[in-house]
């Protein structure tokens, strides 16, 4: 049993495939570079002493030693690092399982509400449908809420599609500022939108690249006080196409904004405004721009708004 464990130990690409973490990142390959380090290392060590110290098996005796305790801590410092992917390696899992096992009870939940709300059920009092409309929002929050999740899973698992057609990213902004009229006109907020003459069509993915910019209109929406003014730009630079959104909102504290791109991460003062969302948001539109072999960033001043802007090739 014992010696089962340590040849399954050995099997490096078997423990890495199992973390789903790049071999340069395994623990258990990690310690087998550093144990090659440390004894090449100790026989240098060793060529050294034996010409500085006298006694050549004191020398001997030495290195070993050293070379003893470096091996113990290098072992302890790769199992903690494999307790660590362990745990991670098991949320990845509970996102996946969740976000599964809540799609179809949430999708017939929101069927059977349809029908209720439709009247053929029989008729429905003005109060009734005051309170299934609550449920109807609610339920719509949480099959959010699950599909971020579901595709924050496919990211984790490398199995997020990717598909590449040719559209206009002009035409899909100008579609999109539309679509989130009546929510900009119900928060006060106004967005322009500039784009430069003769842009090109691009090569991406249209769906994708389309919840990329739905995450950041909508960001710069939610986290704007009072009186909004949202101004999106797209133009050339460098043969690729260029993306920003500028809004007089919030901002990041300059301490948070390290992590926003960062799964479940919230700043303090966008929560405390905010109580709505999950953190998933940007999460997703990183690893979406990764995929199209775009770029993200961002510059925010606390209480001044921020700006976040991404490129993508044209092809
Ligand atoms: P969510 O909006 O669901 O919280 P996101 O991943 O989209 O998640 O954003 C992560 C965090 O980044 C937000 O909670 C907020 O603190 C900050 N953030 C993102 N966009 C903006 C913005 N336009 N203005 C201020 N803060 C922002």
């Amino acid at each position: 049993m014992a010696i089962k464990k340590i040849f399954s130990q050995l099997d490096f690409f078997g423990q890495c495939r199992k973390y789903d973490i790049p071999i340069s990142q395994c623990p258990q390959f990690l310690f087998l570079i550093m144990g090659l380090v440390i004894i090449s290392s100790s026989i240098i060590t060793y060529a050294l002493g034996t010409r500085y110290i006298r006694d050549p098996e004191i020398a001997l005796l030495l290195v070993l030693s050293i070379t003893a305790v470096l091996l113990i801590l290098a072992y302890l410092i790769s199992r903690s690092f494999e307790r660590l992917a362990q745990a991670n390696r098991l949320k990845s899992e509970f996102i996946s399982i969740v976000s599964h096992q809540l799609r179809s009870p949430l999708s017939n939940m929101r069927w059977a509400l349809e029908i209720l709300m439709s009247g053929k059920m029989g008729k429905i009092e003005e109060k009734q449908l005051e309170y299934f409309s609550i449920l109807k929002e609610n339920s719509d929050r949480m099959r959010e809420l699950v599909k971020d999740l579901l595709t924050v899973s496919r990211i984790e698992t490398a199995r997020l599609s990717f598909k590449k057609e040719m559209f206009s990213l002009e035409r899909l902004i100008k579609e999109l500022i539309s679509s989130f009229e009546p929510f900009s006109k119900a928060s006060n907020t106004e967005i322009s939108f500039q784009a430069e003459k003769d842009l090109p069509m691009i090569l991406s993915d249209r769906e994708k690249i389309k919840l990329v910019i739905e995450n950041l209109i909508d960001n710069a929406i939610r986290y704007t006080k009072g009186k909004g003014k949202i101004e999106i730009k797209l133009k050339k630079k460098d043969g690729n196409l260029y993306f920003e959104i500028k809004d007089n909102g919030v901002g990041i504290p300059k301490g948070d904004q390290k992590y926003v791109f960062q799964k479940f991460f919230r700043s303090k003062n966008a929560s405390r405004y905010q109580t709505e969302g999950s953190g998933l948001g940007l999460y997703i539109v990183k690893s979406i721009l990764e995929k199209a072999k775009g770029k993200i960033g961002f510059r925010s001043q606390e209480g001044k708004g921020s700006t976040f802007w991404f490129i993508l090739p044209i092809k």
